[in-house]
């Protein structure tokens, strides 16, 4: 297939998990859980230009373009014209649409256009924007909410100016910038509202809990929520050999970002051991038994769709579908939760 006949913005590259709730790809999820938010990705035969050092798509990355995969599943790409008629099929499945931009030229422009022919012919279905600072600016911003666009996500991922420089910065010969990226969000949020934008971090890459409850409580501060991600190593990546945080600690930040983005607490009342863990969240401990068997700090934090609830739900994006799921896809049962509980501390064995 001639390759420049395959780029953005006729074409685009969709998760395998929506392939699958698609029609696209053969497959079916663990535990019966069903995808909510149709993830699609930009594509261009010049790739991304940035380099980060945990990305699938990183231009600095050791296989070629066409094997790329990204949170590492493959994206089949797929013209625009058969998204647009297979969601029509699924309307009632699917509550929200995202389009990730890659740090290329082109995405901001391309960005505006598929959003645009997605909301005039899916008009019930809100549409998310993933963007890249480096490419989009406060002008993209404004021309993406007249495209109708309802939702901006930033992906800042790490949660210290030292770390974003070393895995996306200077460290890696890349160029973003982590005052870029706050200042974008800021705008983000100045042109869509409260609410209406947030930032991605993946915890694990070398940052203390207390950092990271810094970054989330500074996103809130803002007016943005915080969409967590654990880091899971990509293969042909860069940090293909690190390994993900241990399961204790991506459970305490989830606790810190629900009751962070809830305003329940506040980093301000929180105790942190020397090392930075958390040890205290501010809050009784009875309530904090309470909001853990509810299991809602454990489910996946995403865009929500027009009910409110999270459509972002990502199945298994960065853990193997098995019973050590990172983010639940769908209420965890009584039996993830006896399982949370273990992880937590907050039961026996
Ligand atoms: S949370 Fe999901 S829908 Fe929202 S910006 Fe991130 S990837 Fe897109």
């Amino acid at each position: 297939m001639n390759r420049a006949r395959t780029e953005s913005p006729e074409f685009l590259r969709m998760s395998l998990a929506a392939a699958m709730t698609l029609g696209f790809a053969p497959g079916a999820f663990y535990r019966g859980a069903c995808l909510h938010c149709v993830n699609l990705l930009l594509t261009y035969a010049s790739g991304c230009a940035a380099k980060c050092a945990y990305c699938g798509l990183s231009g600095s990355r050791k296989p070629a373009p066409e094997q790329d995969s990204f949170i590492r599943v493959p994206w089949p790409t797929i013209s625009l014209n058969d998204i647009v008629a297979a969601i029509a099929k699924r309307k009632g499945q699917v509550a929200r649409i995202c389009i990730s931009m890659l740090t290329n030229s082109r995405a901001a422009r391309d960005t505006e256009i598929v959003c645009r022919r997605l909301r005039e012919a899916l008009p019930d279905i809100p549409v998310s924007l993933l963007i890249s600072p480096t490419v989009a600016h406060r002008e993209d911003l404004v021309a993406f909410r007249e495209a109708g666009a309802d939702k901006i996500g930033v992906a800042v991922d790490l949660a210290t100016p030292e770390l974003f420089d070393r895995y996306r910065g200077s460290g890696v010969g890349g160029p973003h910038k982590w005052d870029v990226y706050w200042e974008c969000l800021a705008q983000a949020l100045e042109i869509f509202g409260s609410g209406n934008a947030g930032s991605h971090f993946i915890v694990g890459m070398g940052e203390t809990e207390h950092e990271m409850c810094d970054a989330m409580q500074r996103v809130s501060g803002m007016g943005g929520k915080t969409h967590l991600f654990s880091f899971f190593p990509e293969h042909a990546s860069a940090l293909e050999d690190r390994r993900s945080p241990p399961v204790a600690q991506y459970r305490r930040i989830q606790m810190a970002r629900y009751l962070i983005d809830e305003g329940m607490a506040h980093v301000s009342n929180f105790a942190f051991a020397a090392s930075g863990k958390i040890t205290d969240f501010g809050i009784d401990q009875r309530l904090l038994e309470r909001i853990t068997e509810s299991g809602e700090p454990f489910r996946t934090s995403g865009c929500t769709g027009r009910d409110g609830e999270v459509a972002c739900n990502r199945p298994y994006a960065n853990s193997r579908p098995g019973p050590r799921i990172r983010n639940y896809p769908f209420p965890p049962d009584a039996s993830d939760i006896v399982r949370i509980q273990l992880q937590m501390g907050l039961a026996s064995p």
